[in-house]
């Protein structure tokens, strides 16, 4: 990857769609299996810009995340990273639904990463995802499972997996639950699915859309997210990697700024797409001609619709008066 610019760098970020298991960098994975060669790994790292491609990555990785020790170490090396470019606040997203349905011990689990965070100098919350292919059932389990670690830094639930095979109408009583447990929501929508997709989770009370790509097809579900303020979580590298956008130039990353669509940068799963979230900003900065004043806001934009926030407390403040 090339040297990333100090502006972007030194900006302090928050990341709002960050999946823990696909952080994962070709040294944390060779960390975990020191037996493997270099080449061996960067052969399943290659996607070939489609979304079956970048699923298989995405299961040969979780095959490395086989207890505590393991996700540990790829929570460690990820919030170093994270420190490193000033990344302030982090809401990770933990791939429950595939926990539940491989059988692990979620407390044990959970245990490990949350000794990680509190040693970071990151804020860090939890989202815990499922997997839409896998039905309502499981989700609902997963949703359940959120509620009852509610008070130890899970403040979301969230969907994620093949928007086709499973559409977020099956979803809409596993979200009322998640409403009645103080969860937050958001949703992936709009990555491989059509505008109705993210215009069904917005209805169903998806608080942010993870990716939105396609909501640029129907101008009344732009000015839909527009009116309620909803933010879309853009991840520019993830959605060309994937194919959810057929090329940078084609991403409508700037038409839902201009119609006043809440925007945020994120780096979706950056072990595998080899990018950072300096390196996101770079390049929509680059890609759509984006000024200082505008990068800025965006990185705004990623603390004010974080879930739960805290500005940290400034020495010297009352606050830290006893
Ligand atoms: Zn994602």
């Amino acid at each position: 990857m090339a040297e990333v610019g100090a502006f972007y760098q030194a900006l302090p970020k928050a990341e709002l769609h960050l999946h823990l298991e696909g952080s994962l960098t070709l040294e944390t994975i060779r960390e975990i299996e020191p037996s493997l060669a270099q080449e061996e790994i960067r052969r399943h790292y290659r996607t070939s810009g489609d979304f079956a491609s970048f699923l298989a990555s995405f299961v040969w990785v979780l095959g490395f995340l086989r207890g505590p020790r393991e996700y540990a170490l790829a929570a460690r090396r990820l919030l170093e990273r994270l420190a490193a470019e000033n990344v302030r606040y982090a809401e990770i997203t933990l791939s429950a639904g595939v926990m539940l349905r491989r059988k692990q011990d979620f407390d044990a689990i959970f245990g490990a990463l949350r000794r990680e965070a509190e040693v970071s100098p990151v804020q860090v919350r939890w989202i815990l995802d499922a997997v839409r292919q896998f039905g309502a059932a499981e989700a609902m389990a997963v949703a359940e499972l959120a509620a009852a670690y509610r008070d130890q830094g899970v403040v979301a639930f969230g969907i994620g997996g093949d928007e086709q095979a499973g559409p977020v109408d099956w979803f809409a009583e596993v979200f009322r639950y998640a409403q009645r447990a103080s969860l937050h929501l958001t949703v992936h929508a709009g990555e491989f699915a059509g505008a109705d997709s993210v215009r069904r989770a917005v209805e169903l009370g998806a608080e942010r859309i993870g990716h939105g790509v396609h909501a640029i097809e129907d101008p009344s579900v732009v000015r839909l997210l527009s009116e309620r303020g909803i933010p879309l979580e853009i991840c520019l590298s993830s959605n060309v990697a994937t194919g959810a956008a057929p090329r940078l130039a084609d991403h409508p990353l700037p038409e839902f700024l201009r119609a006043g669509v809440p925007v945020t940068l994120n780096t979706d799963d950056p072990g595998l797409f080899g990018t950072t979230l300096s390196a996101e900003y770079e390049l929509a900065a680059r890609q759509f001609a984006l000024v200082d004043e505008q990068i800025r806001q965006i990185a705004a934009n990623g603390f004010r619709y974080a879930f739960d926030f805290k500005p940290p407390v400034q020495a010297g403040s009352d606050a830290t008066c006893p």
